[in-house]
């Protein structure tokens, strides 16, 4: 079977995956037209634009007769009686995903970026480096993270110099090998691993256990040096080319939220020189295993700016995004670029054009300061609240809309509820964050919203647009011009900014 210069109808395509595998076919140099019964759908201009032909409405029999290869989106397969319709129309060949996954090879180096968080964000300061250095960098264009099996395999086949691709996890065993191998990954990123309850510790074991299987997969691997966890994945792993990224020098005193580690090796407790963030720090064990040499170096890390190392080249360079949580994003992408051959030119001008991401310490001005972050584990909780406790001045406040309800239940809550004892304000905006209040001793305000006391947990969304409208609206009743109100988790992110556009008239 050719798919170049062949006639290629795809059945489905207006939905998700059935339109990265129009744009797949297409890329690879076939005559496509997406055939699909909905008329009204985001992926339709995309496609258009792509120059996809389209049959809507109707899957049109002089179409289906007239094909070489009929495409069917994995949702629609199932559907047999659609099936055999097309089988009364035409004896063509019938593929599914798997077969244009085999027949459309990944022809370009494949960045995979994992970890527990940060993945986002690095995947975004990596592709705004190598569009600096002049790469075609393929986009998945859907409106949603896109993270999960079949989205990056497809996304890494698209026309393109370089890929960078998120590989998300439900924590399932053997899902981001499966993911990692049919997206081609040759470079593997794992940025931090850290779990909520750390008690839980033989389920803490998979879940490390499944983070590191990129390693399995890629030729070579970024590791974070400052992370034990991940230092010690690298051991007896040597086949691997491996880079390290770290912090070697800190400018500040702050409260880093420090977290003690076990020894990976032997498990007595290492020994911290620092703590940076949680458990990420310089360490050291009375076994010999220690914080490794990194390769990509920060000094002098300040709230918005750093010294960026790389062998004997040396940038003093500038953050939009503050925090020590986005140093490290900055370090990972930069090592994913020098491990790409990237020019530290274009390194450091790619870093500082990188103007952010939505959702991530994305700042909304309504008259006061509004920062939106999807911090929702206690890990990106702790990152965001250690920034803005660093960054606001000793006479303001710090209010915190917290819409989260963590993946790990009552356990994870109750510790989220516990770093946020250091913030002035705190108003419950989710059930699950009005749960867990009531089960810890609190000393600062606390505003306890009428709509929390109904559960909306969706998925992991976990407040509803009710919940963060009315906690919204304390927040930002209690807020001085000179207060930051901090909306974290999945239900800010995604209400916040249409409801904050009432707030600005
Ligand atoms: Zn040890």
């Amino acid at each position: 079977m050719k798919i170049q210069g062949s006639k290629i109808v795809v059945i489905g395509g207006c939905g998700t995956v059935g339109s990265l595998m129009a744009r797949v076919l297409k890329d690879k140099g076939a005559d496509v037209t997406v055939s699909d019964l909905s008329t009204d759908s985001p992926q339709i201009e995309i496609l258009k634009n792509e120059g996809i032909k389209l049959n809507l409405g109707e899957h049109s029999e002089e179409l289906l007769k007239n094909a070489d290869i009929i495409a069917v989106a994995p949702s629609l397969l199932k559907n047999h009686k659609l099936t055999e319709k097309i089988r009364k129309i035409t004896d063509s060949d019938i593929i599914s995903i798997d077969e244009v996954l085999s027949l459309c090879k990944v022809d370009k180096p494949v960045i995979g970026v994992t970890g527990t968080n940060g993945k986002t964000t690095t995947t975004w300061i990596l592709k705004s480096i190598l569009n600096t250095a002049g790469h075609k960098v393929p986009e998945h264009m859907l409106d949603m993270q896109g993270n999960t099996e079949l989205i990056p395999s497809l996304q890494a086949r698209l026309d393109g110099k370089t890929a960078v691709l998120e590989i998300g996890t439900f924590g399932i065993p053997d899902e981001i090998k499966r993911s990692a191998s049919n997206s081609g990954v040759s470079i593997g990123i794992i940025t931090n691993i850290s779990r909520d309850h750390l008690s839980n510790s033989g389920k803490f074991t998979d879940y490390i256990k499944c983070k590191g299987e990129i390693i399995e997969i890629a030729n070579s691997m970024i590791f974070n040096a400052d992370d034990p966890i991940i230092a010690c994945l690298e051991i007896g792993k040597k086949p691997n080319k491996s880079l390290f990224y770290g912090i070697e020098h800190i400018n500040s005193d702050f409260n880093a939220y420090p977290e003690e580690r076990k020894c990976p090796i032997c498990e007595v407790d290492l020994e911290y020189n620092i703590h940076y963030l949680g458990h990420l720090g310089i360490y050291e064990c009375s076994c010999g295993f220690k914080r490794p040499d990194a390769h990509v170096k920060a000094y002098d890390v300040e709230k918005n700016f750093f010294t960026l190392v790389i062998g004997s080249k040396r940038a003093k360079v500038n953050l939009k995004n503050n925090g020590i949580h986005n140093v490290y994003n900055a370090l990972a992408a930069a090592c994913g670029a020098h491990a790409l051959g990237i020019d530290f030119e274009d390194i450091v001008q790619g870093i500082e054009s990188f103007e952010g991401v939505k959702g991530r310490f994305q700042e909304i001005n309504v008259g006061k300061r509004v920062i939106i972050d999807y911090a929702h584990n206690p890990a990106g909780v702790k990152a965001i609240i250690q920034a803005l406790l660093q960054e606001k001045s000793i006479n303001s406040k710090l209010i915190v809309v917290n819409t989260i309800s963590s993946e790990s239940g009552i356990k994870g809550d109750m510790e989220i509820a516990k770093i946020l004892k250091d913030v002035d304000i705190i108003v419950v905006a989710s059930n699950a964050s009005r749960n867990a209040i009531s089960e810890i001793e609190v000393y600062n305000q606390v505003i306890l919203t009428e709509s929390s006391k109904k559960s909306s947990k969706k998925g992991t969304l976990g407040a509803s647009k009710e919940q963060v409208e009315e906690s919204l609206k304390y927040a930002l009743k209690e807020a001085g011009k000179d207060d930051i109100v901090l909306v974290i988790g999945e239900g800010g992110v995604k209400y916040s900014a249409e409801i904050l556009e009432k707030f600005k008239n």
